[in-house]
């Protein structure tokens, strides 16, 4: 298999060749939804639209692949991997604006589209550098023409840039998160251990959005190891009729999700072995797994293994891994994220003075080892705060990642999180920064200030609720006020709500625009002087 440094190697795209070889029929790609890909056929579909790439593009920048849960999208990602591009997964049902402001951090970028665009997106049709891979392949198949790999010299390999995810970003932009070749290999070598990964061929659930990294779990780990996604696209997730219907026939045998994607399934009795006969891990990331989770899964699926792991998408999704069984269940403390993979240190730090703090005792997590990426696309500033270089306990150099996480590591050497040092939160398994969703806010004209807080119930982020400040009359600086309204005038408290969140979702995705918006004379102020976050969030929580 690929050594990780090598030029030309590409673990993904040299297992996805290997397999398709081997076991060209074997499935590669599944959905209710879509069309299904064998090895050969997601290997034939890749090769063709690298060529395109290659023909129509110069350099190596990185490519934006607009796509959905179809195999043409993840073929498009190996495309790009195979023509010495970096791929951008940005999900086309996101707001154009929020794409538009993605496609305008990579200046030049190409733009590769693997379904059809949304109305609202149709406009990217016309740009220099955009190329439709459906096209692509139908060109191909008219010309009968079966498209030969491109040299391995030219896919991104070692120490290039893999892919960049956007995320949620403190300064009202998405940030993007440079990931490399080599990270992602040494990535995979430490999935292929898993219980039932190890064994190869397996069927994974694929349900979280290729924009965000979760979704690498599954494509590195069935990819790698001859195995097949099952796609569930966000139609699917929103019917759980029909979702239930195509979990009975998928076969899936890996869960990979987010906790609150499996609470959702646990709401529907039918969710458990009799519906999946042939799951045997679950794979959490992303935010906390609660004991009622892992209790009910464990009951429900007595053949299966429920496993939790951590990590951000600045180390490639997961460092850490520990199966959840009665003893970790009956203690009530939070549950553990578990034990480093090999070639990942962890150390708990003072944050101030990033010395270590006592054993056991409670400080930011910082992850040291190779997974740990390159950095902020196009952003030292920010890449210089978080990363820096260090070494392992046995003197190796490696890079560094302050993570922002408070956590500990216990008696028995697991790591527990326990919660963050900035304002970043979770919801839904979604990142978000409190200050992007407030720098959406403050922009619109209405408003003068915001500040969003969680709204908790039960220990556990439920919603987000936003509380404004309305601009003088309506208006702000030269910004135009809100039409129709008189200055001072009273406000149908529910209608202005509606209007903010309407007009937030043109720039927000969905689960980043607050549920509440809740309109106040003056911000509440805390002893500094500063909004009073605290007794806001206390407010709306139970
Ligand atoms: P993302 O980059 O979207 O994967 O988000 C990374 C952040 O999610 C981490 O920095 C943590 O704050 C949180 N996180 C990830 N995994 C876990 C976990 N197992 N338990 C609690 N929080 C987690």
């Amino acid at each position: 298999m690929a050594s990780t440094g090598t030029t030309g190697a590409n673990v993904l795209l040299d297992s996805v060749m290997r397999w398709a070889r081997l076991a060209p029929d074997a499935p590669a790609f599944s959905a209710a939804s879509c069309q299904d890909a064998t090895y050969a056929q997601l290997w034939g579909q890749a090769c063709v639209i690298a060529r395109g790439l290659d023909a129509h593009l110069a350099g190596r920048g990185p490519v934006l692949v607009l796509g959905r849960k179809t195999a043409t999208t993840v073929a498009s990602f190996l495309a790009c991997l195979m023509s010495g591009h970096a791929y951008v997964p940005v999900d086309v049902s996101l707001p154009a604006r929020r794409v538009h402001d993605i496609a305008g951090q990579i200046e030049g970028a190409a733009c590769l589209a693997a379904c059809e665009l949304p109305e609202e997106l149709a406009p990217m049709i016309l740009e220099p550098g955009y190329l439709d891979a459906r096209q692509l392949l139908v060109d191909a198949e008219e010309r009968g023409l079966k498209a030969a790999p491109l040299p391995r010299e030219r896919w991104v390999s070692g120490e290039e840039t893999q892919y960049i995810i956007f995320t949620s970003g403190t300064t009202g932009r998405p940030k993007g998160i440079e990931v490399t070749a080599a990270n992602v290999a040494r990535f995979s070598e430490w999935l292929r251990e898993f219980p039932q990964v190890r064994e190869g061929g397996r069927v994974f659930l694929d349900q979280a959005h290729y924009s965000f990294d979760l979704s690498e779990f599954e494509l590195v780990g069935a990819l790698v190891t001859g195995g097949c996604l099952h796609a569930v696209d966000e139609g699917e997730c929103s019917d759980f009729c029909a979702l239930f219907d195509d979990l009975s026939r998928s076969g899936v045998q890996v869960w990979v999700s987010t906790p609150s994607f499996a609470d959702l399934c646990l709401v529907d009795k039918s969710f458990d072995q009799r519906l999946l006969p042939n799951l045997r891990l679950f794979l959490f990331c992303g935010e906390t797994l609660h004991h009622t989770t892992a209790a009910k899964l464990r009951e429900r699926f007595p053949q299966a293994v429920v496993a939790n792991t951590y990590g951000p998408t600045e180390s490639t999704v997961a460092v850490t891994y520990c199966q959840i069984g009665e003893k970790e269940l009956a203690d009530p403390t939070p549950l553990p994220v578990g034990r480093p993979r090999r070639g990942t240190e962890l150390r708990i730090v003072n944050h101030q003075t990033g010395e270590p703090v006592p054993a056991g005792q409670t400080g930011e997590i910082v992850i040291v080892g190779d997974t740990v990426a390159r950095g902020y696309w196009q952003d030292p500033q920010k890449t210089q705060a978080a990363f820096f270089e260090s070494q392992m306990g046995d003197g190796t150099p490696a890079r560094a990642y302050r993570t922002g996480d408070l956590g500990r590591i216990d008696e028995d050497g697991l790591l527990r999180c326990e919660g963050r040092l900035d304002s970043l939160v979770k919801l839904n398994g979604f990142r978000i920064e409190l200050g992007e969703v407030e720098g959406a806010l403050e922009a619109l004209p209405q408003v003068q200030q915001a500040v969003v807080v969680p709204a908790t119930k039960d220990g556990r982020v439920r919603s987000l609720c936003a509380f404004v400040v309305l601009a003088a009359g309506g208006e702000k600086g030269e910004k135009p006020g809100v039409p129709g309204e008189k200055p001072g005038s009273p406000r149908d408290a529910l209608a202005l709500s509606r209007e903010l969140k309407a007009e937030l979702a043109r720039s927000l995705p969905a689960y980043m625009v607050p549920r509440q918006v809740r309109v106040l004379e003056r911000m509440p102020l805390n002893a500094n002087g500063k909004a009073d976050r605290r007794s806001l969030a206390a407010s709306v929580s139970r």
